[in-house]
């Protein structure tokens, strides 16, 4: 072990107690996870290791509650909750620099100000209603508000506007969509983030499986294993990473209206490793994706 790692599993057995599996040679450590030990009650760990650091990347997840308690993320946000004010300070010395810089090069997003989600607010306020009437007109599911996290809020720059956030590979908010219930001029309304510069809820997908290709979040609820491209093209990132990283088919959904802009995206997309793997949806020109729920497959276009 380098100086280092073991600096950094000194410290973080003083507040999680001991590790339980180490392989340095995938820089991975267990431990018990210390919110599924508040969630049973216990003073101490649950003795399942189920809590998972990637020491090389710093990050962490546990295996039994990262979905439904958000139990994964950035290191730093671990020492944040459990870490006392001495032991954050050590690990401020020994983590890498770009985490470091990337603290101070930009804020990081919040969801918009006053947001709630459907299940923590009051079912009788009307904005309420008429959010919720929103979703289910367009055929969103309380399954689909659940999975996806989506709010809304009345306040601020974002107010009376649905909220479908999205969130990176550690779980971290790294984008969200607004779009509005009542008729304004802008129905969507975008954070500060640049939208090329992150890939839409990029931790829900799996590279191992058939992914679709579409342009708005509201598609991606239709969709299973779906990205987001935020619009009718594909971004430089997207690209890259798509091409890297995608194992399996990728196809193309966009509405019926934009086909000409999902034929571009192919063409840019068949090639290389991804040559042959990638497919397009052609819909008639009055339907989109929302529209189809599920029968996408009959739309399948041959490309020659
Ligand atoms: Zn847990």
């Amino acid at each position: 072990m380098s100086d280092e790692v073991e600096v950094l599993v000194d410290l973080l057995s003083e507040f999680l107690g001991d590790p339980h599996q180490h392989y340095e040679s995938k820089g991975q450590i267990s431990f018990d996870c210390p919110v599924c030990a508040e969630e049973k009650g216990l003073d101490s760990g649950d003795g399942k290791g189920n809590l998972e650091i990637n020491y090389g990347r710093h990050v962490y997840k546990c295996w039994a509650c990262s979905e439904t308690h958000g139990t994964h993320g950035l290191l730093g946000k671990l020492f944040d909750q459990y870490a006392t004010k001495g032991q954050k300070k050590v690990y401020n010395l020994i983590k890498p620099e770009e985490l470091k810089q990337e603290d101070v090069r930009r804020p990081k997003l919040r969801l918009p100000e006053g947001f709630t989600t459907f299940k923590d607010s009051n079912p009788r306020f009307i904005p309420h209603i008429e959010a919720y009437r929103y979703l289910t007109s367009r055929g969103v599911t309380d399954e689909m508000i659940e999975k996806y996290n989506i709010g809304y809020t009345v306040n601020g720059d974002f107010a009376y506007r649905i909220i479908i956030p999205s969130y990176n590979l550690d779980g971290q908010l790294n984008y969200f969509v607004a779009r509005s219930w009542v008729p304004k001029k802008m129905k969507y309304k975008n954070p500060s983030v640049p939208k090329d510069e992150i890939i839409f809820n990029e931790g829900r997908i799996d590279w191992d499986k058939d992914i679709f290709l579409c342009e708005g979040a509201f598609d991606s609820f239709f969709l299973d294993n779906s990205i987001v491209m935020l619009g009718k093209k594909m971004s430089k990132l997207l690209f890259e990473t798509l091409y890297a990283k995608a194992n399996k088919n990728i196809i193309i959904c966009c509405d019926g209206d934009a086909f000409e802009d999902g034929i571009r995206v192919y063409a840019e997309l068949n090639g290389g490793r991804l040559y042959n793997k990638i497919k397009i949806v052609k819909l008639p020109l009055d339907k989109d994706v929302c529209d189809l729920r599920g029968q996408i497959d009959e739309y399948y276009y041959e490309m020659r």
